[in-house]
């Protein structure tokens, strides 16, 4: 007797060691997909900003005019379940045009999970789909060896041009539970009370989202605003505001102290 491990099996699903696949409810094929040319360091979250159906038809790639693809998805429904589209071993255009530190354009070194809502800046994620976003995002964390600070938004990567998977997404929850990089509270409250004396400059602000690994183009004020909102969206959710209050910038400053201590 033959037991396929690991999900629903495709042709495609060569299993070079450390890659392998998460164990998904219902496989689909994606046709945009392209052979990776570096290692998986990255793990990207999206909303579909689409209800199930048309989200999986659009995602398969089938599009020529928009050849996007995802590898997993996780749907809405009241027992949610995970689609896998593409295998970990290609990647997929998930991503578009995205900076993240060194990295220019993120499809090649990430993994992508789309999860369906129609927006969540505005509406709330499931419980149900939140827990399984976590055992996906686990697995793959696990297997490729992602850092938590490689655990990102699309809205991260993608500063102005895109806001998901938005202020509603639980990334507080997600951290505690293993998934994501997230500050330690006496940190903030430390540098709350310096920020709250002096808020930096836009340079000063430039330089401590470069740190973190935003990729703000300039430090003009516009730019900069777009920055904060991105990081809002991400790490101060409760307003989103694209203001550098003292609040928003000792959340950046405690993530820099815990993670990019030199
Ligand atoms: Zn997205």
């Amino acid at each position: 007797m033959s037991v396929i491990l690991g999900g629903c099996a495709t042709q495609t699903d060569k299993k070079p060691a450390g890659v392998g696949t998460y164990p998904a409810d219902e496989c689909l094929s994606c046709e945009a997909i392209m052979p990776r040319s570096v290692p998986i360091t990255y793990l990207i979250l999206h909303h579909t900003a689409a209800p199930l159906p048309s989200a999986l038809e659009i995602l398969r790639g089938k599009d020529p005019q928009h050849k996007v693809g995802i590898h997993y998805l996780v749907s809405d429904e009241t027992v949610p379940r995970v689609f896998k589209l593409a295998s970990e071993e290609f990647s997929t255009s998930h991503a578009g045009r995205s900076k993240w530190l060194s990295v220019k354009s993120m499809n090649q070194a990430s993994i992508g999970i789309e999860i369906v809502n129609l927006d969540g800046n505005t509406q709330l994620y499931p419980k149900a789909q939140i827990a399984k976003v976590i055992s996906v995002s686990l697995d793959i964390i696990k297997r490729h060896n992602i850092p938590a600070t490689n655990v990102l938004a699309h809205s991260d990567i993608a500063i102005g041009r895109k806001v998901d998977p938005g202020s509603n997404f639980p990334w507080k929850l997600l951290a505690e539970s293993g998934v994501g990089a997230w500050p330690d509270d006496a940190d903030v409250a430390r540098f709350k009370i310096l920020y709250t004396k002096n808020i930096p400059s836009n340079s000063e602000l430039f330089e401590m989202f470069k740190t973190y690994g935003y990729r703000p183009e300039n430090s003009e004020t516009k730019t900069i605003k777009s920055t904060v909102e991105a990081f809002q969206r991400h790490f101060r959710t409760s307003k989103v505001n694209g203001e550098a209050d003292a609040e928003t910038v000792a959340i950046l400053a405690a993530l820099n102290f815990k993670y990019r201590k030199k």
